[in-house]
């Protein structure tokens, strides 16, 4: 048994490992502030003696005796990371300080939950882990941007200046249940407007493309990044490279929930990345073989009957 901090723990990723790190037989500190994440979304794991949960933000120091951390906090959809850019920045980045203290003093592994976001728009497809990207400084996105990629200079540089173990991972959009319904992401929103019929709303003419990651092929991936023997791997992209555009898939969940809803496009917004799609050849090889396995119908329909299964689409979550 080991005790892990999972920071960002009462988000939707956050959730979904926490479940799975206490399924393993480990003792979970979930540290959360609530500003994206839901006391929804864990209420399953309270009455579990080995699940701890603390309102802290992680923007201020945390001292636990931790021997795993991994550090998800931030808001990840563009219209909560963009609602208060300045907090993001410190989010990720007094917050990487903070984690990374924590883990050199208690000699931690500690994981980075960094982002495709760090390539930006960009130039090279797929995206490999030694593109160095093409990010807007100064942009509506660069709150969300440059501080995932100051965080990976921090985690980097902890580990090369102090030893400390540090394992980053780039994340590609990842969709499933516990997304908030008015996350304002791409999946959810489409699929909440599909359950209501209403419009279908497509920023720009849908050409651009993403490639969307079931839940738990993404926690499995980040279980095997953490147990790598390795004392640094990384940065390395975790995705599914199945790639398509916005508009087949508003087209798609149209179609499999049956739906009466119209696709309207409104303008795109500022920075949107016109293409995404990870290459994954080294997950693969420093991740013992990890592929993703969910296809994305097979993981849609089950994010689909989420959504309709438990009323969150027409009453908003309690926090
Ligand atoms: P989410 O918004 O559901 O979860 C983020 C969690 O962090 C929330 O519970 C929120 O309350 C918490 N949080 C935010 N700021 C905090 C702070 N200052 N102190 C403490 N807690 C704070 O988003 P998610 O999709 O679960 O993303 C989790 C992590 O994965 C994020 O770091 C995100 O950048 C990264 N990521 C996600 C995706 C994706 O597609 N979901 C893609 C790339 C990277
Ligand atoms: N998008 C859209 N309608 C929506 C939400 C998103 O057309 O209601 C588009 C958005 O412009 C982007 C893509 O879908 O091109 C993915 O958006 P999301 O916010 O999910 O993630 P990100 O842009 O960070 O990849």
């Amino acid at each position: 048994m080991k005790r892990i901090l999972i920071t960002g723990g009462a988000g939707f990723i956050g959730s979904h490992l926490c479940e799975r790190l206490l399924n393993e037989g480990n003792e979970v500190i979930c540290l959360d502030n609530f500003y994206t994440g839901s006391k929804k979304n864990i209420v399953h794991l309270m009455g579990n003696p080995w699940f701890e949960l603390v309102r802290h933000d992680i923007i201020m120091p945390y001292f636990s005796e931790v021997e795993e951390i991994y550090n998800l906090a931030c808001p990840a959809s563009p219209v909560h990371y963009q609602h208060n850019p300045i907090k993001t920045v410190k989010t990720s980045v007094m917050g990487a300080i903070n984690m990374l203290g924590l883990a050199k003093r208690k000699k931690a592994k500690i994981l980075q939950a960094s982002t495709s976001e760090v390539y930006g728009d960009p130039r090279v497809h797929p995206q490999t882990e030694d593109y160095w990207g093409y990010v807007n400084p100064v942009g509506e996105r660069s709150c969300y941007d440059e501080g995932k990629r100051c965080a990976e200079t921090l985690f980097m540089d902890y580990h090369l200046q102090n030893n400390v173990r540090i394992k980053i991972v780039r994340i590609f959009n990842t969709y499933g249940p516990r997304m908030q319904p008015d996350d304002g992401r791409v999946v959810s929103n489409f699929i909440v407007q599909a359950l209501k019929n209403e419009d279908i709303i497509i920023h720009g003419d849908g050409s651009q493309t993403r490639c969307f990651q079931y839940i738990s092929d993404l926690v499995e991936a980040l279980v095997r990044a953490m147990n790598t023997e390795e004392d640094f791997i990384g940065p390395v992209n975790i995705g599914n490279p199945e790639e398509m555009s916005i508009l087949s898939l508003a087209e798609k969940i149209i179609s499999m929930t049956g739906s009466d809803s119209k696709i309207h496009f409104h303008p795109l917004r500022a920075d949107d990345p016109v293409k995404r799609k990870p290459d994954i050849s080294m997950a693969a090889k420093e991740l013992g073989g990890w592929e993703p396995k969910v296809t994305l119908d097979e993981g849609l329909k089950k994010t689909i009957q989420y959504f309709r299964g438990d009323g969150s689409v027409t009453n908003r979550q309690e926090k």
